[in-house]
């Protein structure tokens, strides 16, 4: 057979997957096999070798960061552009579709998508016209059962209470919250991927138009599809789609937003006969990176298995730095980036991954001292910052009147004389007459308002209306300079004292250099400032505008998913922050937090530090913690322990440790099944025993009071 360059540098099983025939597939593999390479090389293979049209293929990934490199990766090996192939994510295809088909999708043409903020504001109003008491439920509660209902297929029709008055109220919540989304034409993430799904459901023709054009359906990071997107792709494939999926069940660790790596297993029920490769070697990490991912994975018990090797030499040893605090912690980083950077490495190559985002702060402190360059994944998103979504919600009051979350943020922002109290008069009228802030506004303005404050609301809506006819024909730059301009933030945030007020304001220009940069899509057929605000709310959560080179990336575990870098650090490995404290008791949440670990471990190609901080201060309270559980199942042969610089010894603080993980039990002469008497919780078992000195603490299994965690030096046992 003839070896096209699309078939160079893959090895038998990946040239196996690549070539395969038009049938469903499942490529199962670790991380670092190869599989996002696989799924490019099966695209340029389709397009080149089976003459499939780009047309024919659809393409998911998991952010749209990732699409663009796999676009870029396809054209390369193609040697050509390739138009009107559609790549994306989940949620950006599903907006696609819905704008292409607004009217079967039973949508207002201008709807606009809102984001978690958004929508959580959204609630909490609804809560509070509704009189229902949010100290009983959170508006994050609800937000979390509404998403979970969509993300499962649920409207509120489809749900019963079972005689449950608290699961009633939250039903309740959820169709009145889907009645102001639908009077403003608003549609959150999960409302995308219900409404593309229930508008091929419902539209047999439009299903049959899209089942012909994508032949081929390739999917990314498949373990992390949830139930709608599953079942978004089943409808999709029908019985005669070629599927093609690639994922690895280690690497799913999106359970809490409702992802189902069970799909693996409904995908070879649903397409019986289903083509299965694994690929087992990997690419990407030194031997001993490796060997330490699959020891610490190998602790889970749900896991499908599989053997992962690498012809690469073994490397260094993974370090691992017990920081005194959280401080010290980010300047042993700075100190090894410095390194790194003297020896000539490009500090993009190196990535700081954490647990949470809070944590990034004092990193970022220590980065900006030391004047390392860095970039913020996800943590500081642009389109997210107050500004940003002034200036983006006036843009999109032009477009849609009817869209209550933007004319609320910006009724009166800059300041005009609407109070509050003119506010609450407009959401009660809107609520007597089901219609929109906008025009409540109007009604109440014409008789009702006293007036000053019809005049201010007329003003407002007067700016909108000018807003919008002067707009009209101008490119999208130009439309977002003059809305800004004419808005009056600027002026606004002027007042806004020192460096944040200025930060502001540059904030706002760098909007308007983004219309500019913005290069629409022609596969997606949309208006610009549409395609643009789409664009703001899908990427939010995706972090800064790409332009940053040269610069240290700093990001959370979860975002850090399908990438790799040179140089890796896993800041915070302890216990309670990773295992997060939430997850560690359930052992469901334990496995998918150490999945989580074996995701950040696999990023590293070469250099992998790992760190922990005996005592933290996040959220502005401090903590002592334990090293990580995580960190001692990584096999010590493959550990080299850095020493901390020697500092005074403090009252219980000893200056140098023996071992990353010193065991309590000795020092405290307790041994493991011991039987124990606890004042208050009577006799029990020791299951653990953890830490040293005051840190130390032992897990004891209580007759009556079950599993308890308790600080040894307090906890007073008595020895049976
Ligand atoms: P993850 O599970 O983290 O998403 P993955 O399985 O998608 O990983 P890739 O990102 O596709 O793996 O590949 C990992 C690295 O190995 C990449 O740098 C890739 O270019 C390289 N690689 C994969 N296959 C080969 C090969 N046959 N020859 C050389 N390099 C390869
Ligand atoms: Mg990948």
């Amino acid at each position: 057979m003839d070896v096209t360059p699309i078939l160079e540098n893959l090895n038998d099983a990946q040239r196996e997957a690549v070539t395969a025939p038009a049938e469903p597939t499942l490529v199962i593999a670790g991380a670092g096999s190869g599989k996002t390479r696989v799924l490019v090389h099966r695209a340029a293979w389709l397009i080149d070798v089976e003459h499939v049209s780009p047309q024919s293929l659809l393409a998911v990934t998991f952010t749209n960061k990732a699409a663009a490199e796999m676009r870029g990766r396809i054209e390369s090996l193609l040697g050509l552009p390739v138009q009107h192939l559609w790549i994306g994510t989940f949620h950006g295809l599903a907006h696609r579709l819905l704008r292409r088909h607004w009217r079967e999708a039973k949508l207002p043409q201008s709807f606009q998508i809102i984001d978690a903020d958004d929508q959580q504001r959204i609630i909490k109003r609804l809560l509070r016209s509704m009189e229902i008491d949010d100290g009983r439920y959170t508006p994050r509660e609800i937000q979390y059962f509404v998403n979970k209902q969509k993300d499962e297929g649920l409207r509120p029709r489809h749900l019963d209470d079972d005689g449950d008055p608290e699961r009633r109220q939250m039903i309740t919540v959820y169709a009145a919250y889907e009645e102001v989304c639908e009077r403003g034409g608003l549609v959150d993430f999960a409302e995308l991927l219900l409404r593309a799904h229930e508008l091929w459901r419902d539209n047999a023709e439009l299903l049959a138009h899209y089942r012909q054009r994508f032949g081929h359906i390739l999917v990314d990071e498949f373990q992390d599809t949830n139930a709608i997107q599953y079942a978004w792709l089943r409808l999709l494939a029908g019985n005669s789609g070629v599927p093609f999926a690639v994922g690895d069940d280690d690497q799913s660790i999106y359970r809490w937003r409702g992802a189902r790596v069970e799909h693996i297993l409904k995908f070879q029920r649903d397409f019986p006969g289903a083509r299965v490769v694994k690929l087992e070697q990997n690419y990407r990490s030194t031997g001993t990176i490796l060997n330490a991912a699959n020891a610490v994975i190998a602790h889970n018990s749900a896991r499908m298995g599989k053997n992962l090797w690498t012809e690469g030499s073994a490397g260094e040893p993974i370090r691992i730095y017990a920081a005194y605090n959280e401080r010290d912690e980010a300047e042993f980083i700075v100190g090894r980036l410095r390194d790194w950077s003297d020896q000539g490495n490009a500090r993009q190559d190196a990535a700081i991954l954490y647990r949470s985002n809070a944590q990034s702060r004092v990193l970022e402190e220590a980065l900006i001292n030391a004047r390392i360059p860095y970039r913020v994944y996800g943590g500081l998103r642009f389109f997210e910052r107050q500004e940003i979504k002034d200036a983006l919600a006036y843009l999109r009051l032009t477009l849609n009147r009817d869209d209550d979350a933007s004319f609320e943020r910006i009724v009166n922002r800059p300041t005009r004389g609407i109070g509050a109290r003119t506010v609450e008069e407009m959401r009660s009228y809107a609520r007597a007459n089901a219609c929109s802030l906008w025009r409540a506004a109007g009604a109440l303005a014409s008789d009702v308002l006293a007036g000053r404050a019809a005049k201010a609301v007329l003003a407002f809506m007067t700016l909108i209306e000018r807003l919008e006819r002067e707009t009209r024909e101008l490119a999208l730059e130009d439309k977002v300079d003059h809305v800004i301009a004419m808005s009056g933030l600027v002026e606004f945030y002027k007042k806004e004292k020192g460096e944040k007020g200025a930060t502001r304001i540059e904030n706002l220009e760098e909007l308007v250099s983004a219309a500019k940069s913005f290069e629409p899509d022609p596969a997606a057929e949309m208006q610009p400032l549409d395609e643009f605000l789409a664009h703001a709310a899908l990427e939010a959560g995706e972090g800064q505008a790409d332009a940053w080179d040269d610069c240290v990336q700093l990001m959370t575990m979860h975002s850090a998913k399908g990438l790799e870098f040179p140089l890796v650090f896993l800041a915070g490995m302890e216990d309670g922050l990773f295992p997060h404290q939430r997850s560690a008791a359930d052992p469901d949440g334990l496995e998918e937090e150490r999945r989580l670990c074996y995701v950040g471990i696999t990023r590293a190609m070469r250099t992998l530090y790992i760190s922990y901080a005996e005592q933290r201060r996040l959220h502005g309270t401090d903590s002592f913690s334990l090293p990580s559980r995580f960190i001692r199942e990584i096999p010590a042969e493959y550990v080299e322990e850095i020493r901390p610089k020697v500092r005074v010894s403090r009252s219980g603080q000893r200056p140098g440790r023996a071992s990353p993980v010193p065991d309590a039990a000795a020092e405290s002469g307790l041994s493991l099944g011991q039987r124990v008497h606890h004042r208050k919780f009577g006799d029990g078992i020791v299951l653990n025993c953890e830490g040293h000195g005051p840190h130390a603490r032992v897990e004891v299994n209580f007759e009556t009071a079950g599993t308890k965690w308790l600080v040894l030096a307090y906890a007073n046992l008595d020895l049976m």
